[in-house]
């Protein structure tokens, strides 16, 4: 049965997230064949139209004020409410992020409808729209489907297949005008943490510090390798606890949860509250000295050796290829 979904494209620095192309690779499953409509906000979003329409949106709906040029839940919730309300769609797919998981909730709230968070696959059963999310820190996963209302979901980055690129589809760029008042929030400014390379939550491969990395320089050989292999660096919570990094990089039950193609976890033991944040990684690389650790347990290639010894080897390798 053919469905009309929404699929906000989230902006960051001027450009829009990869998250928000999975989110319309969501939607193209859930949809059935029916119309995929993007939406923006911001201040200045609608020139970001046609790349989500090359990613598979049909046409796209953008809301631009003023008002909107920083994310406030209060701000995007009223123009997004507005589109809702002139698309009258079966759903509405936000990335799995800290945006999503901010608005995603409250719009679902407003509207009494169902929400479900942290999508990683989807499929149809029945006529029914089939949602699968992790659960217990990603131990078991459940089935789950909404009954009524407008469906509302999360999509967990790096998990759906956003659609290949597509530079000859157009479609229709239109604006919706929304007056947005009563703002209980104003941000001033932003000020942002100097954050080096890629995305964590997007990234294709990560390089892990735990413990075992010793110190802050002990990142150094990890900032290396993940620069050769074009990924990102993240860390235990045993290494921000000891003030190795900062605790943007912690992943985990209380950090980030990650899902890349690759992960190398050096000097990580494997405690069950990391493991929730990285266990559903595609490939998972260990490198420790203990031939015990649980880390291996979940690792689908163990090195037992000295993190300071095997990365710039790893490192050495990949520079030839
Ligand atoms: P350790 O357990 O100390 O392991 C260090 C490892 O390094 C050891 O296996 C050792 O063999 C190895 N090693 C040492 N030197 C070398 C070397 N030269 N070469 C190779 N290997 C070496 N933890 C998280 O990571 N994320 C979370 O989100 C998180 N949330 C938590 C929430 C709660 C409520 C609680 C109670 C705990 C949480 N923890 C979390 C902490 C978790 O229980 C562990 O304490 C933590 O993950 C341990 O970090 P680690 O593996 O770096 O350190």
């Amino acid at each position: 049965m053919a469905r009309k979904f929404l699929v906000l494209g989230e902006v960051r620095d001027g450009s829009l997230r990869n998250v928000s192309f999975e989110a319309i690779g969501a939607a193209k499953l859930a949809a059935d064949g029916g119309e995929i409509v993007g939406v923006l906000v911001g201040d200045s979003v609608q020139d970001l139209g046609n790349e989500l329409i090359q990613f598979g949106a049909d046409r796209v709906v953008a809301v631009e004020n003023d008002q909107l040029k920083q994310y406030t839940s209060d701000g995007y919730a009223q123009a997004l409410l507005a589109v809702i309300e002139q698309e009258k769609p079966e759903g509405i797919f936000f990335g799995h992020t800290a945006l999503g998981k901010d608005l995603a909730p409250k719009l679902a709230g407003k509207l009494e409808s169902g929400l479900i968070s942290d999508v990683t696959s989807i499929e149809e059963e029945g006529g029914n729209i089939v949602f699968t999310r992790p659960i217990y820190s990603g131990k078991a996963f459940e089935k789950k489907i909404v009954t009524d209302g407008v469906i509302f979901a999360t999509i967990r980055p790096n998990n759906i297949e956003p659609l290949a690129k597509d530079e000859s589809r157009s479609g229709d760029v239109a604006a919706l005008s929304v007056d947005i008042k009563d703002l209980r929030t104003i941000i001033k400014d932003v000020v942002r943490k100097a954050s080096e390379g890629v995305d964590l939550s997007e990234a294709k491969v990560i390089i892990a510090g735990g413990r075992g990395v010793k110190s802050e320089d002990g990142f150094e050989p990890l900032k290396e390798l993940a620069q050769v292999l074009g990924g990102a660096v993240g860390a235990s919570r045993g290494a921000c606890d000891a003030d190795y990094c900062d605790y943007s990089l912690q992943i985990g039950q209380t950090g980030k949860v990650v899902t890349p193609d690759l992960y190398i976890a050096c000097g990580i033991s494997g405690a069950i509250q990391h493991l929730a944040g990285m266990s559903n990684s595609k490939v998972i690389v260990a490198i420790n000295k203990d031939p015990e650790a649980n880390i291996f347990n979940v690792a689908d290639y163990g090195i037992v050796g000295d993190l300071f010894e095997v990365i710039p080897l790893l490192t050495e390798e990949f520079k030839k290829l």
